[in-house]
């Protein structure tokens, strides 16, 4: 029998996907996990199940309570899925700048989703901010108290990838993985995957996949936090060194723009039969430039975040596209868009 214990014991245990157009691009073996086939649809129901697994065991969530969070969607999704298991609310903080598809996706997980300006980490109104105030006024007058996930900076975010994420990846490939790489939004992935794959084999060469408008590229690179240009990406991306990023083993930063992601997203879509992300693109094209960096016969791992269809709105509009600038899935061009 095979048997997975509702929606929390469906999380993880990922399969690993071998990228068919990369591999052959790069002569190396070029693998995918499938975070988008958690049962949330995303790498963050992984972090979600950490976080609230932790605030049980420390007796600081009870029964009934409420859990608030500030996140640009996943995160989101993961919790409140998380919680109707488990018989908690959610108060979830976004900026109106995400997708609609994610917005309509918590709200019909039947969160309590506020949408604020999005504005930088230093303006008090930046979603961090606005979901941790509304946790504390929360703490205080719901019977059954409230907490903070704050995923930038509970580090039980990244222990949650160190316990299952980089393990599975270890037994998945026998140990025979010469480099991991992935994108940052709040570095528990990257970081608790790459410390857990240190820990077996110390030479596992690891690569950061950075969008424009990121900071932590110029971090990694030149000692210095410093961002540049934008990404249409959702989910990544970050301008300070939060406590789940705080000692990544970071080898290899590369810089990956939106016009290079995007193909990726579509080939991986329209030639692999794999509908992902603007994360993952980054992701597979990061895992594409640390494979050129380390010569053929490499076997390199990276993460496949979420589903495309959480974007279609933006990653497969042709008006929107243009609009940037952007790259246009051909299929999907009518040729009348401005
Ligand atoms: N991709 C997507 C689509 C995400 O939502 C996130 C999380 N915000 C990430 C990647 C980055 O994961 P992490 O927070 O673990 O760095």
């Amino acid at each position: 029998m095979d048997i997975r214990n509702g929606f929390v014991g469906t999380v993880g245990n990922t399969p690993l996907i071998k990228l068919k157009a990369a591999s052959e691009r790069t002569g190396c073996t070029i693998l995918g996990k499938a975070e988008f086939l958690n049962p949330g649809g995303s790498v963050k129901d992984r972090a979600a199940l950490a976080i609230i697994q932790d605030a049980e065991d420390a007796g600081r969530l009870r029964p009934g309570g409420v859990i608030v969070e500030g996140t640009a969607g996943n995160t989101g999704i993961g919790l409140a899925l998380v919680g109707n298991a488990r018989g908690y609310r959610t108060v979830i903080v976004i900026p109106e700048t995400q997708s609609q598809e994610k917005k309509d996706m918590l709200r019909l997980c039947g969160a309590d989703l506020r949408q604020v300006p999005a504005v930088p980490y230093r303006d008090p109104g930046n979603y961090v901010h606005v979901s941790q105030r509304i946790a504390e006024e929360l703490a205080k007058t719901e019977p059954n108290g409230a907490i903070w996930a704050n995923q930038f900076d509970n580090t039980a975010n990244r222990d949650g990838h160190y316990r299952t994420t980089g393990p599975e990846i270890w037994e998945q490939t026998d140990g025979k993985v010469d480099g991991f790489i992935c994108s940052v939004g709040t570095g528990g992935t990257l970081c608790g995957t790459a410390m857990a794959l240190k820990e077996r084999n110390r030479d596992i060469v690891i690569g950061l996949a950075d969008p424009m408008g990121s900071a932590i590229y110029n971090h990694f690179a030149h000692g210095e936090l410093k961002a540049e240009g934008g990404s249409i990406t959702e989910g990544i991306g970050q301008g300070r060194i939060t406590r789940n990023l705080e000692g990544a083993p970071v080898d290899e930063p590369f810089q990956v723009t939106d016009s290079e992601m995007l193909p990726i997203v579509f080939d991986l879509l329209r030639h692999e039969g794999l509908c992902l992300g603007g994360s993952t693109g980054i992701n597979v094209m990061g895992a594409i430039k640390l494979a050129e960096k380390l010569g053929p016969g490499h076997t390199i791992v990276t993460i496949l975040c979420d589903g495309g269809t959480r974007y279609q709105s933006k990653l497969f509009n042709p008006v929107f596209l243009k609009e940037k600038g952007l790259p246009v899935p051909e299929w999907l061009d009518d040729g009348d868009a401005a």
